[in-house]
């Protein structure tokens, strides 16, 4: 991806990124749908392996995100946590601080049903904090996608009155 500008505010710590991507709770997944892009806000979980990040959604069995990353796998992703605007003395020096992480990646529906039953466990973690599991006929009313991440960056705008 391209260098960042504002580097110093590119989070790196994979401690941080995690924060990130466990408060965030929707992440809005943009598609090339045709020779369109065609942007869908989902919730999603999520797995780190070291620094190898997989993303999994789940949703309805059909419909037009499905239809386009059936046809062109190629996703990019954004999540945003921490929204804080801020005041300043003079309308420029408003701002918003935030937390945030986006990457690209190629998107799979998943058809194993233990997997399935991973990405449904992961996205209910993410989303609650809690531990769900699920029985084969749950997962088999419900895609799942998973998110192969290639590559991802993070940046943390802070507040600057604080
Ligand atoms: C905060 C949030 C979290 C969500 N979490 C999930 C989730 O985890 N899983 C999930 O499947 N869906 C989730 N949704 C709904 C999701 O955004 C889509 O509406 C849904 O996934 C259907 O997408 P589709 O491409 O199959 O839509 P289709 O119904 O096939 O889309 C057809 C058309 O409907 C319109 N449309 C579709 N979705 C929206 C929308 N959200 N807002 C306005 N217009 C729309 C667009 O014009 C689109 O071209 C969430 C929505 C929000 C706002």
């Amino acid at each position: 991806m391209n260098r960042m500008t504002r580097r110093e505010r590119q989070v790196t710590d994979i401690d941080e990124i995690i924060k990130i991507l466990d408060k965030s709770k929707v992440l809005h997944i943009g598609m090339i749908d045709g020779d369109e892009p065609y942007v869908v806000p989902m919730n999603y979980g999520y797995i780190m392996n070291g620094e190898k990040l997989t993303i999994y959604l789940h949703g309805a069995r059909r419909g037009r995100k499905l239809d386009a990353m059936r046809k062109n796998p190629k996703v990019f992703f954004e999540a945003v946590c921490d929204v804080t605007p801020f005041e300043g003395d003079v309308a420029c020096k408003y701002g918003i601080a935030y937390a945030s992480i986006m990457g690209r990646g190629v998107a799979e529906i998943v058809e194993d049903v233990e997997e399935k039953k991973l990405g449904l466990s992961l996205l209910m973690k993410t989303q609650t904090g809690k531990d769900f599991t699920f029985d084969d006929k749950m997962a088999s009313v419900v895609s799942v996608i998973k998110i192969g991440v290639l590559e991802y960056t993070a940046k943390h705008r802070p507040n600057p009155n604080k």
